[in-house]
């Protein structure tokens, strides 16, 4: 932990205590170390972050940019030629792990090409001991390392490395506070994500999260409208408010709010569009949640809905508290009171102990459901975890021939879904130019669905409405039509 001791005599009297002045006061003192660190470069210092993982790491990215670009940095085209690289780095499966120490490697042998270069690494995987020494040991060219809980002290740890010019390692085991108003660099001006809580409470038995995240804390419902108004004023037109799970927001909170509540008081925003949410933990999505999203046509008509497995048997080994039953009434509720609303999933393969049965009733909840999308994954054995433990871990084979069969019912399902809305005219909130055809934009429906239509990069940003003319499976081709 750095407290100011640290320092040097300068910097020692003024450095204030509370919170995010304390950073500030780090990002000025950090422009002078930039301008040193640049006149050695012989050019502005550029910076690059690589994200793996989830949206929560995405929005942690965009803060961490926010930083670099208030302390002076400029961005970088890529990590290979940028002079400040930062890995915000998962853990939730291993392929996660094991494609960052590649790209490690890979900046290790670069080094004496760009022997000024600082390497930072932070995010989940950060808070495992383990991964920890590993890069210690056998990465010396990594410069800064830090975890989930301390992101905010990006500009600090750089001032830090920066007057010692030897490797600084600030690891939180638990987050102290939620420190509010960190200056952030959106990749889409037109729409953010929104953390609305942190960490979880859950310990699903094969999920690293709650460990490496925390437990579950809320921000105050104040804080959250104050930046969500903020953002419509700087052209936010929607938003995806992140949690681990957004269902059981507002428990802890010293005045309890629920999450449905939140949603009221989001949608009365004037200038926002749409409301976004993730993610939903089936066992606390409550029939005031159904009903606030059937009653405002501002909160997208997309549920994402995790259901791991569809054996009640593995859903207890998973720690869910669910059933198969208890989900497919859930969908079959939500699905009958909101005809319109896509479903999306994650689904896990080969957890411990899974066999063809068990499958074959993850089948049925599929086919019932009839899921719009589906992200199917492998079970990803993450030591620590209660799952970890669990006899009867399936071969990697096995799993495979039980995933192909999950992944091609939830492509058959998600297909025949998107088929439905053939001919319908509907809303595209225009993101950007589409990556096959530059006469052609690609934008999202409420559903989240993907659709082309033509046009130019006047259209990003703006919410056209089309008709859904050619369905391609997952996403369509359509032609705009005037309001
Ligand atoms: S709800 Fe379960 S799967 Fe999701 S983050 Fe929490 S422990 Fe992990």
């Amino acid at each position: 932990m750095i407290d100011g001791k640290n320092m040097n005599e300068e910097m020692r009297p003024e450095i204030p205590e509370r919170e995010p002045e304390r950073q500030y006061y780090f990002m000025e003192l950090a422009k002078g170390f930039l301008s040193e660190y640049s006149e050695r470069l012989k050019h502005p210092a550029t910076y690059h972050i690589t994200t793996f993982g989830c949206q929560m790491n995405a929005r942690d990215s965009e803060k961490l940019a926010g930083i670099l670009e208030t302390i002076g940095f400029v961005p970088g085209q890529s990590e290979e030629t940028a002079d400040f690289v930062i890995f915000n780095t998962c853990t939730v499966r291993d392929n996660a792990d094991q494609r960052l120490y590649g790209r490690l490697g890979h900046l290790k042998g670069e080094r004496y090409r760009h022997p000024e270069r600082i390497i930072a690494l932070c995010g989940c995987l950060m808070q495992e001991p383990t991964a920890v020494a590993r890069i210690k040991k056998s990465y010396p060219q990594v410069d800064i390392i830090f975890g989930t809980h301390n992101i905010y002290k990006l500009a600090e740890l750089f001032c830090l490395y920066a007057q010692e010019g030897s490797r600084v390692t600030d690891i939180l085991p638990e987050a102290e506070r939620i420190v509010e108003d960190i200056p952030s660099v959106r990749k889409y001006p037109f729409k953010s994500g929104v953390n609305i809580s942190f960490g979880c409470d859950n310990f699903c038995s094969y999920c690293i999260v709650p460990y490496v995240r925390g437990r579950e804390r809320s921000r105050e419902p104040k804080d959250i409208l104050r930046e969500i108004e903020r953002l419509t004023e700087d052209g936010v037109i929607e938003v995806m408010l992140l949690g681990q799970n957004v269902n059981s927001y507002g428990k802890g909170l010293s005045d309890p709010v629920t999450f449905p509540a939140l949603l009221r008081e989001i949608a009365q925003i004037e200038k926002l569009k749409r409301i976004r949410f993730m993610t939903s933990h089936p066992k606390d999505l409550s029939e005031d949640l159904i009903r606030v999203i059937r009653d405002h046509p501002k909160i997208c008509r997309h549920l994402h809905l995790p259901l791991q497995s569809g054996s009640s048997r593995i859903l207890t080994a998973m720690n869910r508290h669910y059933t198969k039953e208890s989900y497919l009434a859930l969908a079959m509720r939500l699905r009958q009171e909101i005809p319109e609303l896509a479903i999306t999933t994650d689904i896990i393969v080969g957890f411990p102990g899974e066999t063809e049965a068990d499958v074959d009733d993850t089948l049925d909840v599929i086919r019932q459901v009839q899921f719009d999308g589906a992200f199917t994954f492998i079970y990803s054995k993450r030591a620590n975890t209660p799952a970890a433990e669990m006899p009867d871990q399936v071969p990697k084979e096995e799993s495979r021939v039980q995933f192909d069969r999950v992944l091609s019912a939830v492509q058959e399902a998600s297909r025949e879904r998107a088929a439905l809305r053939t001919g319908k005219i509907e809303e595209v909130l225009i993101e950007e130019i589409s990556d096959h055809d530059p006469s052609y934009v690609s934008g999202r429906l409420s559903s989240n669905l993907v659709v082309h239509v033509p046009g130019g990069e006047e259209l990003i940003g703006t919410i056209v409405r089309a008709r859904l003319s050619e369905c391609h499976g997952f996403y369509y081709i359509g032609e705009r039509r005037e309001s």
